[in-house]
């Protein structure tokens, strides 16, 4: 590809619109424009990264045994009903009247039609296992659109659908798929973990959610350095290390602590740890006062004690809401002889002589333990987990992380086959529900999400997998026959070495071209300019590293041949 006949309208500065860095970089680098909010025209630039992420995960798809197939995105209503989601579905999902009047949707999702393509097709045991896939547009209208493709309203994703005999042969499915993703987000060139998203408490249902690492994503995961365990911070479980202290039960005390309200504040006064102070925080659990114990240098996970206690909304009561329930001042509310529901986090049934809030103002409690000076409701894991605590898995070293979902795969059961009545003849004769799950990965969000895991201050760095191209040769002397002839050579040879290369063949002062090829990422740069006329040697730096080498064309188009096969093959 020539850049002087590419649609790659590169910018300087930053646009006004985009918040994150991806959306930046895609905007300067000429990938996409905006059309209108959420919503965008993917330039060529921009398009063959997609491209390059749709062959991917087509190829693994097609590998594990699914089949591609193409769905409408305009949906009728009626479908929609017989799940219920018409009414369910919130204003994301962009209902319209066509000229007949008929009610109809664009599809933010298309379990409806997949269900309604087996009932009518799939009638037999013997046509099962089935795995259905697309890529294609999908219209989610979100209130607020933004950072560029990782929110917009307008994307293009892969989804895909199984349908299974049974309950077991859907796992067989899932694994399928989760095996597959793992592939696709590896073969990409992408840092990432696959996140527990649900317990399986729930009818059945199981998923894990594929995350990018990046120090920009929305999402704050706990990895471990050691194995491959990852979870969402409210679902990571805290491995509880039982107290080996052989310190015997001292004598309850009272002890003044004028003014001091704050965990730290009273830790400092009586020249102690943090952990050896519990909190008795107050939590309203569907409106109702519960008291919860957690050691002071610890926090209450919200999602774990709404769990517990089987409500469906937790919010920390304020200072009067305390008082109100307890009595008690803020900042001296202990355990020892409350008057509310107490449940404590599992650490603190381990602790011995700890340090809680006296129920009075300006005191609070020495030596106090647990089952002695005052009972529970429930005992159970209630904290955050944090970097200090040991892997749930191996007991390894966690460490905190920032992640981008990119991927969902999903054991949905039978709820959707039994609302629209999608069912097969089983092999002892009996009409059975298909057990079905579905599997998405957001094609675009996954370029904007590789731009936020690797880039720098200069631009993409994209990599190799992803990168629209792999080389581009600078042309440094337009004006010169010489250079313009190495240029034009190194560039057709590349070419006959089956690498996609773009030639910088514009007419441009050299910095522009420098800033150019940096800002687009292209693993790697081919300079051709005055110090070939000297030395006959041309210049490749790697975009990852700035590493540079000097030789002669011929050398070059043998290196880069070699070099980008291999880091392909890695992959
Ligand atoms: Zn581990």
């Amino acid at each position: 590809m020539r850049y002087s006949q590419i649609l790659l309208p590169t910018l300087k500065e930053s646009p006004a619109e985009a918040e994150v860095v991806s959306h930046v970089l895609m905007l300067r680098a000429g990938f996409m424009r905006k059309l209108t909010a959420g919503i965008y025209t993917y330039l060529p630039f921009g398009l063959a990264a997609i491209r390059k992420v749709e062959n991917i995960v087509r190829e693994e798809m097609n590998r594990a045994g699914a089949q591609e197939l193409l769905m409408p995105m305009v949906q009728p209503a009626d479908l929609w009903r017989e799940t219920g989601r018409y009414e369910k579905y919130g204003p994301e999902l962009l209902r319209f009247h066509d000229r007949h009047e008929r009610e109809s949707c664009l599809g933010p999702t298309h379990e409806e039609v997949i269900t309604d393509i087996a009932r009518k097709e799939l009638h037999s045991y013997r046509n099962l296992p089935v795995n259905l896939y697309q890529i294609q547009t999908k219209f989610r209208d979100e209130i607020r659109p933004r950072f560029g493709l990782m929110r917009g309203r307008e994307f293009i994703m892969k989804d895909a659908y199984s349908f299974d005999v049974s309950d077991e042969a859907a796992g067989i499915s899932y694994m399928k798929m989760y095996d597959a993703y793992k592939r696709i987000f590896t073969r990409c060139g992408l840092e990432f973990r696959a996140v527990q998203a649900d317990s399986g408490a729930i009818g059945g249902s199981f998923s894990h959610e594929f995350m990018v690492l990046a120090k920009t994503g929305e999402d704050t995961i706990v990895i471990c350095k050691d194995c491959e365990y990852a979870a969402n911070m409210e679902k990571a479980v805290v491995k509880l290390v039982a107290s080996a202290t052989t310190e015997a039960p001292a004598d309850l005390e009272k002890v003044e602590t004028p003014g001091k309200r704050k965990v730290d504040a009273v830790c400092d006064f009586l020249g102690i740890e943090s952990s050896r102070l519990v909190k008795t925080l107050v939590f309203k659990a569907d409106g109702n006062p519960v008291a919860v114990l957690v050691r002071g240098d610890h926090e209450v996970e919200e999602v774990k004690l709404k769990n517990l206690l089987g409500v469906a909304d937790v919010e920390m009561a304020d200072d009067l809401e305390v008082f109100n329930a307890t009595g008690v001042p803020t900042g001296y509310l202990g355990p020892v002889g409350i008057s509310i529901r107490v449940v404590a986090d599992q650490e603190v049934a381990e602790m011995r002589n700890f340090y809680v809030g006296g129920n009075e103002k300006n005191y609070h409690l020495k030596n106090v333990n647990f089952g002695r000076d005052f009972q529970v409701e429930a005992v159970a894991d209630l904290r955050q987990i944090t970097a200090e605590d040991p892997c749930p898995e191996c007991g390894g070293r966690l460490e905190m992380t920032q992640g981008i979902e990119v991927g969902h795969v999903f054991k949905l059961g039978t709820g959707y086959s039994q609302s629209m009545n999608a069912s097969f003849q089983d092999s002892d004769g009996q009409e059975k529900h298909f057990v079905m799950g579905c599997y998405g990965i957001g094609v675009s969000r996954v370029v904007a999400a590789a731009i936020e895991q690797n880039h720098d201050e200069n631009g993409i760095v994209f990599p190799m997998p992803l990168a629209p191209y792999t080389v581009i040769v600078l042309n440094l002397g337009i004006k010169d026959e010489a250079l313009t002839a190495v240029a034009e050579k190194v560039y057709r040879e590349l070419q006959a070495a089956g690498l996609e290369v773009i030639i910088d063949d514009r007419d441009e002062r050299p910095g522009l071209k420098f800033k150019d090829a940096d800002l687009l990422g292209i693993p790697y740069r081919l300079t051709v300019g005055n110090s070939f006329l000297k030395s006959g040697k041309i210049e490749i730096r790697r975009r990852s590293d700035g590493i540079t080498e000097e030789m002669t064309p011929d050398q070059a188009v043998a290196s880069l041949h070699a070099r980008i096969s291999a880091e392909l093959k890695q992959q």
